[in-house]
């Protein structure tokens, strides 16, 4: 008779699904670090649809998720489903996996129970109307990254996933390698060959930011296939052999700049011409690594708002950056005239449709992507290779952990079409830079549907109860210096600027900064507040609730609004009348 439940690495005889599994499980109430969120329960094999399949995880691949999913941050998954009806109340994690195929539900035709497979992690409702019809699966609102946006993940003796799912193991990689490369891989795959024109192509330059790192060792080796020249951004010249050996043509240490960051602004003179020089420099290391005066056609970005910046400026005309995430930040700033005059592409990308991952896997089926395997951890280990990545402790490339694999290096059953020289990182390679945590690759955004600020009881106070009656104002033809003056005698913190009765924009401290930026102190005052006001001035009326106001403000990022009576403005309301009646009274 079947075995309720079988011990870690005793494989059930093949198609033989017991009650009953082992697994990595996170609660909402051990929500934290991972070595303290993640435990190991036993609990039972998940029931599979017509579309899905059962496979018995032999390893399964490790990435950032996990590590939100652990901290319950930004979201909490386990709640979101809950709340989308999904009854467990717990998280089975792991969005990367090779194994073995054991059960398949009724209409599944692509795989049989027996086969070797790997998993890419997309999900999404073949019935959903957008798919139906032949859309990118990807732009559907159904789309979820398995293993973190579902439950039923890989760090469990068997993983429940939907057929398309599914993609042959390549015969010569052991198990945990094949567990190990496909989220990069893919990800990487659709940012470098999911975008019409600017797809690499034969002869292009790719610049490839992190080209040590999961998804930047990925993309020098799918550049490189594709006919382009790749060129790596690391942060030291002990990485230069790794990525040479991937397929770089040279490499860049990022190190030996120092213009990173955001922009400075463009009426900073002196800001923005050193920032200019240091691009420049830049730019013209790009070409001593090249060999010849060419600008990247396609430039790999991930890192987001340190390198932004850099990535538009230095990419060729009519070529694309094309991003995947913010490690450093999300706010990356554009010189816009770059983007237009150059008819630049700033494109996001997120993780890969089907064929993607399919075609993606050719590339490793053939022998041509090296996985670029760093670290391999037992199951016991699991919360442990959370942890390092959490505490930015784990090496560069990517990591995996066996499930059903008795041992390290189990599962090569051929050799490879084409046989690559495998690249091993720098001894002891550690992250030496510490920076913020990636956010998960997924996360809820505001939709201008649900987008809308803050809402406050409304008590049926009104604008015109709180509002400061009468407009501190100057006009567009005042100095700089009498608006400055305008500001300290009245001990706010900007003008409104007036133009006969019309509110035509505001000035802030902030303009006055900027406008000091280059300047003598006599130059910056005798300058005209036209120059260097905000235009545009959000309005209310005085009969508006407060409670909508407030909505208005923080809706709209603003602290203070201009408050009209028959379209004339008559005073101003700001957060700071707010704080006094929502705190202070
Ligand atoms: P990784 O292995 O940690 O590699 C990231 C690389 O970025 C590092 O190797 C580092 O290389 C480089 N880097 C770090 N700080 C930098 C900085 N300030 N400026 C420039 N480069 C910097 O991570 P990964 O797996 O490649 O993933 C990278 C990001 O993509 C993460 O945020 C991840 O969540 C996201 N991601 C998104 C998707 C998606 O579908 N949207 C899929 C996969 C991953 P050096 O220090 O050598 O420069």
């Amino acid at each position: 008779m079947a075995k309720e439940l079988y011990p870690l690495g005793e494989m059930p005889p093949l198609g033989e699904v017991p009650e009953k599994m082992h697994a990595w499980l996170i609660r909402a109430e051990r929500f934290g670090k991972p070595t303290e969120a993640f435990q190991q329960e036993v609990v039972g094999v998940p029931a599979i649809a017509d579309d899905e399949v059962l496979v018995y995880v032999m390893a399964a691949g490790i990435n950032y998720n996990n590590v939100w999913a652990g901290l319950g941050i930004p979201v909490n998954v386990i709640a979101a489903r809950n709340k989308a009806g999904e009854k467990e109340d717990f998280h089975i994690g792991g969005s990367d996996a090779s194994g073995i195929v054991y059960k398949v539900g009724k209409d599944v035709t692509n795989v049989k129970v027996g086969d070797e497979v790997v998993m890419h992690c997309g999900q999404w409702n073949r019935n959903c109307e957008w798919v139906k019809k032949g859309g990118d699966p990807m732009y559907s609102p159904s789309f979820r990254i398995w293993g973190y946006e579902t439950n039923w993940g890989s760090f469990a003796q068997f993983a429940k996933v939907q057929a398309q799912q599914c993609m042959p193991k390549p015969k010569h990689m052991n198990w945990e390698e094949a567990a190990s490369y496909v989220l990069v891989a893919a990800t990487a795959w659709r940012m470098l060959h999911g975008w019409g024109a600017n797809s690499v192509k034969k002869g292009d330059v790719a610049l490839i930011w992190g080209g040590a790192g999961g998804l930047g060792s990925m993309a020098i080796q799918i550049a490189k296939a594709a006919g382009a020249t790749p060129v790596a951004m690391v942060s030291g010249n002990d990485k230069f052999d790794y990525c040479m050996k991937l397929g770089a043509k040279g490499c860049i240490n990022r190190n030996d700049f120092d213009h990173w960051g955001m922009l400075p602004h463009w009426k900073d003179n002196v800001g923005y011409a050193k920032w200019l020089k240091g691009v420049r420099g830049f730019g013209a290391k790009i070409w001593e690594v090249l060999g010849e005066k060419r600008a990247p056609n396609i430039v790999f970005e991930h890192p987001g708002e340190t390198t932004i910046p850099t990535s538009i400026f230095v990419c060729e005309t009519g070529g694309m950056v094309v991003v995947c995430a913010g490690t450093t930040g999300y706010n990356a700033t554009v010189d816009l005239r770059y983007l237009w005059m150059r008819q630049k592409r700033l494109q996001g990308s997120h993780f890969a449709n089907g064929e993607q991952s399919n075609q993606m896997n050719e590339l490793a089926l053939r022998g041509q992507l090296d996985p670029c395997m760093s670290r391999v951890f037992t199951y016991e280990d699991l919360p442990l290779a959370h942890q390092l990545m959490h505490d930015n402790k784990h090496p560069h490339g990517n990591m995996a952990v066996l499930i059903g694999a008795t041992e390290f290096g189990l599962g090569v059953s051929g050799k490879p079409a084409v046989a690559i020289e495998h690249p091993t990182l720098p001894e002891n390679d550690v992250r030496t830079i510490a920076y913020a945590h990636p956010y998960p690759m997924s996360q809820p955004l505001p939709s201008v549907a649900d987008a809308a600020g803050v809402t406050i009881k409304d008590d049926g106070t009104r604008v015109r109860d709180l509002m400061h009656r009468g407009i501190i104002a100057c006009t567009p033809d005042d100095t700089v210096g009498e608006a400055a003056r305008i500001m300290i005698d009245h001990e706010i913190h900007a003008v409104v600027v007036m133009d006969g009765d019309q509110a035509v924009g505001v000035v802030s401290q902030t303009d006055m900064v900027l406008a000091r930026q280059g300047r003598t102190p006599n130059e910056a005052r005798a300058m005209q507040v036209r120059d260097i006001m905000t235009l545009g001035c959000a309005t209310c009326a005085a009969d508006m609730l407060l409670s909508e106001a407030v909505s208005l403000m923080t809706g709209r990022h603003m602290h203070r609004l201009v408050v009209t009576e028959n379209g004339k403005p008559v005073g101003v309301i700001s957060m700071t009348d707010v704080v006094r009646k929502v705190i202070v009274e």
